[in-house]
């Protein structure tokens, strides 16, 4: 786990703050909505980042398990975090630190340290000021160097676990100037029987919110369509905004979009304006439009990729399922996922796999659905079919490899197998002693090197990459020579390390493994090489041979 830094904070820094509160209930996108906001505000020339506080006594999201909670999302200095961070890295493009993700279990931790250690020696240690302080000096910390900085609140109000954050906030907003600050509350607007759209849940909601001494500046309603003038009307009267401080947040198909719906209803000039930094944006003619052009192109043609996992939450394989996405942006393609659930192999989603064009198996943990994951790479590498290994997905590719090519009968990995007679795959030795779960694993981001001339130099375009990693074993050095004497290639390496695997172009279209998971430097503006090489296999454009022609020219 990272170490904590306490710096001194530079108040000319991180000058202006968005707080994102949400009402009625969680789900609600909120942090999509911040991001898109954030986004905007990025193209009008600042620097954006942002905080998102987890209230849960976790420490970090990094033992808690995908299915109830989503992926468990990597940040390049090895901070295991909420998805939610995800979501603002491929909106902002930014890298963010674990400082960016304040949870109560961080937060308690810290303080009760810093009591063993005698700091606040003869005081009564409590949740205000103490715990409060420590939260306030989290934002501005991570804030730093930044122009806004967006920091959103996990659940919704009202809730117990989130109330030393909101009244963080509260004296948060009073120790700053007024035009720093900008309090946003993201609610939803359902609609009756009768076809009718209700605010009275979020009258309910601001209600509570400043009974404990917020007022919010800014409304977005969520609903399924665009709120009418009368229902903005009767949202400022309650909650006492101006109508034009009412905005919409209608559902779009595709949450790229939610920027350019966020633009249409002029959140981002608003926010600019209450902030009073409208004068030191950019001129529409010079914001950066990229965004815009990728997610509205016209698509030519579509591609279906089974994802073979283990959970059918979606959320469980978020940034896999976005790298995929962008992919799709950088080769102007729709990308079909379809979930094929590997425990319910070899029934009804085992043709769902067939029917794809191209497999990836992304990361896990424990042996449930394992010989499913087995099976679809070895249908992927008898069939010539288009395959992406990630984490896991690698090292089932090197077990299925020596199982059906090297005939190593009941080769495994020791995680899945203790008693296996063949553990190509084995612990990192640095783990041997390893006792905590938390933080532990080989985590953040790591360089491996290229070998010239193979399929992944071809797709990196260089002769190293640095990708974020999260595991504990890895391919066992034992094996290494016989894997590779019978075709399977590891073309990445860190020091002893195996890092990608790869078959060669006349055994295979494009079958590639990766230790790390390069899921998580994907954005919408800039794809991931294995992604894009596995989309152009199915495309026809050959992945393989462009490392030679760069070669030459450099
Ligand atoms: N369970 C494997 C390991 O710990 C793979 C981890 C992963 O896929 N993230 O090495």
């Amino acid at each position: 786990m990272p170490t904590e830094p306490e710096t001194d904070y530079d108040p000319e820094l991180g000058r202006k703050f968005i707080f994102v509160t949400g009402g009625v209930m969680s789900g609600l996108g909120k942090g999509i909505t911040a991001a898109s906001t954030g986004r905007l505000l990025k193209n009008a020339g600042f620097d954006v980042t942002a905080v998102k506080i987890d209230p849960y006594l976790n420490v970090d999201a990094g033992t808690m398990n995908p299915f109830q909670h989503g992926e468990v999302y990597v940040l390049k200095d090895g901070g295991e975090v909420d998805l939610d961070l995800g979501n603002y890295e491929r909106f902002l493009d930014i890298d963010m630190t674990f400082d960016h993700n304040v949870t109560t279990g961080k937060t308690y931790q810290h303080v009760i340290e810093k009591e063993r250690a005698g700091d606040y020696l003869g005081r009564t240690v409590q949740i205000i000021p103490h715990i409060t302080d420590d939260i306030k000096r989290r934002i501005r910390e991570a804030a730093e160097g930044n122009d806004v900085c967006i920091i959103e609140v996990g659940g919704t109000v009202g809730d117990i676990e989130g109330m030393p954050y909101l009244e963080a906030l509260r004296q948060f907003a009073h120790e700053e100037d007024e035009d720093d600050i900008l309090f946003t509350h993201v609610t939803l607007v359902p609609y009756s029987k009768n076809g009718e759209q209700k605010t009275k849940p979020t009258q309910h909601s601001v209600k509570e919110l400043r009974s404990i001494g917020l007022q919010p500046d800014v409304l977005v309603g969520r609903c399924s369509d665009k709120l009418d003038i009368d229902t903005k009307e009767k949202i400022a009267l309650f909650c006492d905004v101006p109508t034009d401080a009412v905005f919409s947040n209608p559902d779009v198909d595709d949450i790229y979009h939610v920027p350019l719906m966020v633009e249409e209803e002029g959140l981002d000039q608003y926010v600019m304006e209450q902030l009073d930094i409208a004068e030191e944006a950019l001129p529409e003619a010079e914001r950066e439009n990229r965004w815009r052009e990728l997610v509205t192109q016209q698509t030519e043609g579509e591609v279906d990729v089974a994802l073979v996992g283990k959970y059918d939450l979606e959320d469980a394989y978020m940034s896999v399922h976005e790298a995929l996405k962008h992919a799709g942006l950088e080769k102007n393609v729709d990308v079909n996922v379809e979930w094929v659930n590997s425990e319910k192999m070899p029934d009804h989603h085992e043709s769902r796999m067939r029917e794809a064009d191209a497999i990836v198996v992304p990361g896990g943990f424990g042996t449930r659905g394992t010989q499913g994951k087995i099976d679809a790479i070895r249908y992927a590498r008898e069939n010539d079919v288009p395959y992406l290994g990630l984490c896991l997905g690698f090292q089932l590719a090197v077990i299925e490899y020596a199982r059906n090519v090297l005939g190593l009968e009941g080769a495994h990995s020791a995680e899945l197998d203790e008693e296996t007679p063949h553990p190509v795959i084995d612990i990192l030795p640095e783990q041997y002693e390893v006792e905590d779960m938390g933080g532990t694993m080989r985590l953040g981001a790591h360089e491996t090197d290229i070998e010239p001339g193979t399929l992944a130099a071809s797709l990196y375009g260089e002769d190293s990459c640095t990708e974020r990693h999260r595991h504990r074993y890895e391919v066992n050095p034992e094996y290494f020579d016989e894997l590779e004497a019978a075709g399977l290639k590891f073309s990445g390496r860190s020091a002893n390390r195996m890092e990608i695997l790869e078959l060669a172009p006349e055994e295979h279209p494009y079958f590639i493994g990766t230790q790390f998971h390069p899921e998580f430097r994907s954005r919408p503006t800039r794809a991931s090489p294995p992604f894009v090489g596995l989309l152009e296999a199915v495309l026809g454009d050959d992945p393989h041979g462009v490392d030679a022609e760069t070669e030459v020219s450099h």
